[in-house]
């Protein structure tokens, strides 16, 4: 029997119905095919997917990090994350050195990919779906704010992100781009050990920077809107003077840095709970090293 090496989860967050979907189909599409060997199949937060909730107690992709407390030890999502390590995690029974995380966003994100930190082996990874599909990559790095993500409790990992869908909301069109990326993981591994598969010569990424907030007033609530020209731009780049939001007097509120930056996840509506409004990212461009693919396949 032929060892799984890449799981596939899906339904992380429980209102994000697509992802949940775009697998169901795919496994009755592979059944017993070799693609069918190469993956495993789990669920992240079946209880949260059963309600249509994005998370019963806590968020379960903040929570991969978290000590167990007094105050938190009867949490699902902190049980659940446990389970999932234990259970394909390296040292589990249906153990999986590399995942891929599937989500959704309300933002209009296209289809791109999340890669959190500089690890060799994902920046493998999301080198070779960039060049396929011609993906963005956000790099998550260096907030300490957003901590706990599942695909860093794996050696190697990354996110998949859909948008724009609304929550709990099926949308076909979405579905059938996650099975293009399923299709092609299913055959990665054979394809890199049959060197099938070449690595580009660079990367590009969207490299975090920080986070902000909605304007509120002196009740703490917002108190402004992201701005016309700003909602639903996500990766458009942005200077000094360019608007961001509008607030109930209708003045417009400008970006004041003096870097040209990135927006992204722009209104995420999963994300105002967090006081986030958006994502400013910079880009950058990394010399691909070709000893990647041997650091990929050496699991
Ligand atoms: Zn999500």
């Amino acid at each position: 029997m032929i060892a799984k090496k890449l799981l596939i989860v899906s339904g992380t967050h429980g209102n994000e119905l697509n992802p949940v979907w775009a697998v169901k189909k795919f496994r009755n599409l592979i059944n017993r095919s070799p693609q069918s060997n190469s993956l495993e199949f789990t669920l992240g937060n079946p209880k949260a997917l059963e309600k249509g909730l994005r998370y019963i107690d806590v968020d379960l992709n903040r929570s991969f990090n978290v000590l167990k407390t007094a105050s938190n030890q009867n949490f699902y999502e902190v049980n659940r994350s446990e389970y999932l390590i234990s259970e394909y995690g390296i040292q589990g029974p249906k153990s999986c050195p590399i995942v891929i995380d599937l989500h959704t966003t309300t933002s209009c994100m296209g289809t791109s990919i999340v890669m959190y930190g500089r690890r060799q082996r994902d920046f493998c990874l999301a080198a070779i779906l960039q060049a396929k599909f011609g993906l963005p990559i956000y790099l998550h790095e260096k907030d300490v704010n957003q901590t706990g993500f599942l695909v860093e409790a794996w050696p190697c990992g990354l996110v998949i992100e859909i948008g724009p869908v609304a929550q709990n909301h099926f949308d076909s069109e979405i579905t059938e781009r996650f099975l293009i990326i399923l299709s092609f993981l299913g055959d990665l591994i054979n394809n890199l050990e049959n060197n099938r598969i070449n690595l580009p010569s660079e990367i590009s990424l969207f490299v975090h920077q920080k986070s902000i907030d909605y304007p509120r007033n002196e009740n703490n609530d917002i108190n402004a809107l992201i701005h016309p020209l700003r909602i639903n731009n996500d990766w458009k780049m942005i200077e000094e003077g360019d608007p961001l939001f509008i607030n109930i007097d209708n003045e417009t509120l400008t970006y004041s840095g003096k870097e040209k930056i990135y927006p992204l996840f722009i209104g995420e509506a999963a994300y105002r709970e967090k006081n986030i409004a958006m994502s400013f990212t910079k880009k950058e461009i990394l010399k691909c090293n070709q000893s990647w693919i041997s650091s990929l396949l050496s699991f």
